[in-house]
């Protein structure tokens, strides 16, 4: 599956917040986006127009899109899956996109960016219930163990990934075992697990229409 391989700091500009997309860098004063807080482009700095009711649902979009890594065309499918499903759509939305395997081996901690997540799972570095999976989409089910390979637990990135792990706040439906470098999925996400600041109706209301 595509993926976008462009600058990364300036879609943090673009969204007008710190979606986290460069790992460590993201924790320093080297951030792209404390240090220039204004969208990126020739206009970047000119005056700042209210966004119109279409703009506000884009940028919502855009910015889980951004914060996931995921292009267009694979985000619109994971909505439509989402509106079949029994539930609130944005909320069943936001848990489809956390229960990917990039997403999970991110939040247990053996990675720093969902950039690298993904391109440790395509090298086939995890397990799921003991059989190695490479696919980045895979989706997670309550009682899985999501686990670094024996011959991988050395790799430096993800030693390094593990050491910065309480940095930011552990989500309640994993429960990690940092010396056996092992995540076991205690239940299904639910909104209230997802703290990054999004208002999933606006996208509802796009797709929507
Ligand atoms: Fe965004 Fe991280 Fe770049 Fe800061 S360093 S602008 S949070 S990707």
């Amino acid at each position: 599956m595509a993926r976008y391989i462009g600058p990364v700091c300036r879609l943090c500009r673009r969204e007008d917040a710190k979606l986290f997309l460069k790992g460590d860098r993201c924790f320093t004063d080297k951030c792209g986006y404390e240090r220039r807080q204004y969208p990126p482009g020739q206009h970047g700095q000119g005056r700042k127009k209210r966004p119109s009711d279409y703009g506000q649902q884009l940028r919502e979009k855009q910015k889980v899109k951004r914060i996931y890594g995921l292009l267009e065309k694979q985000f619109r499918g994971y909505y439509y899956r989402a509106s079949r499903m029994k539930g609130v759509t944005g909320e069943n939305l936001l848990a489809l996109l956390e229960r990917r395997l990039d997403n999970v081996t991110l939040r247990c901690g053996f990675s720093s960016s969902h950039a690298e997540a993904r391109q440790l799972v395509r090298h086939g570095h995890f397990l799921v219930n003991g059989k190695r999976i490479n696919i980045p989409s895979y989706q997670v089910r309550a009682g899985d163990i999501v686990e670094v390979r024996d011959n991988s637990k050395k790799i430096q990135r993800i030693v390094d990934a593990l050491g910065q792990v309480d940095r930011v706040p552990r989500p309640a439906w994993i429960d990690l075992d940092k010396e056996n470098m092992r995540g076991k999925i205690t239940a299904l996400p639910s909104r209230s697990d997802i703290s990054a600041d999004i208002d999933e109706q606006l996208i509802v209301e796009l797709y929507s229409k």
